[in-house]
């Protein structure tokens, strides 16, 4: 059984399912959907040393549907599933951290969201722009298991400069991803 899923947003060259192949983009063309892979690889490896068992909705540059990468956990009743993303806007002084859960979803989503904001706020440094509720189509319970906790994070802005160049730096990425690992095993009732 798949203990928590972590989904790498966005992929590939076109829309599929709902999924959009890449949303923020960089200033110097950072593409959203390469640092949520790589991120959510960072992560997996972490949780699975520590004896957590991972799955990844995609392992390379592909899209797949919103469904199918809700799949990957209600096949199992997978307990976690955390979606990856990196925002953008306009604005490239815009900065923040926060993480939602859907409208319609469950009490375990919204204890979930708060965990994962937490730890995730302590690796950025960045504004808490709060745990929200959305209507995103990943997270929808019409296509989840009820005892799956299922949310996103928008980690931070990348059309921040200065966060694009922090990006690319391995050490952030291991601290981001040690956080989403953090909060998946604290959710799950371990030490951290
Ligand atoms: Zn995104």
């Amino acid at each position: 059984m798949t203990t928590v899923v972590l989904d790498p947003g966005h992929g590939g060259t076109k829309k599929v399912g709902g999924s959009s192949p890449n949303n923020a983009t960089g200033p110097t063309g950072l593409l959203e959907k390469t640092v949520t892979l790589d991120v959510a690889r960072r992560a997996a490896a972490l949780l699975t040393a520590r004896g957590v068992a991972c799955a990844l909705t995609r392992t390379s540059d592909t899209n797949p549907a919103l469904a199918a990468r809700a799949r990957t956990a209600s096949a199992t009743a997978s307990p976690v599933f955390i979606s990856i993303h990196f925002n953008g806007w306009k604005v490239p002084t815009t900065q923040g951290t926060e993480t939602f859960w859907h409208k319609n979803g469950n009490e375990r989503s919204k204890r979930l969201a708060g965990i994962v904001q937490k730890h995730l706020l302590a690796a950025t440094g960045f504004k808490d722009r709060s745990v929200k509720q959305a209507a995103f189509g990943v997270l929808s319970p019409n296509i989840h298991d009820p005892r799956t906790a299922a949310v996103l994070a928008e980690i931070s802005f990348l059309t921040d400069p200065a966060e694009e160049a922090r990006l690319k730096t391995p050490a952030y990425l291991d601290r981001i991803a040690d956080a989403i690992a953090d909060a998946a095993q604290e959710y799950l009732g371990g030490a951290k």
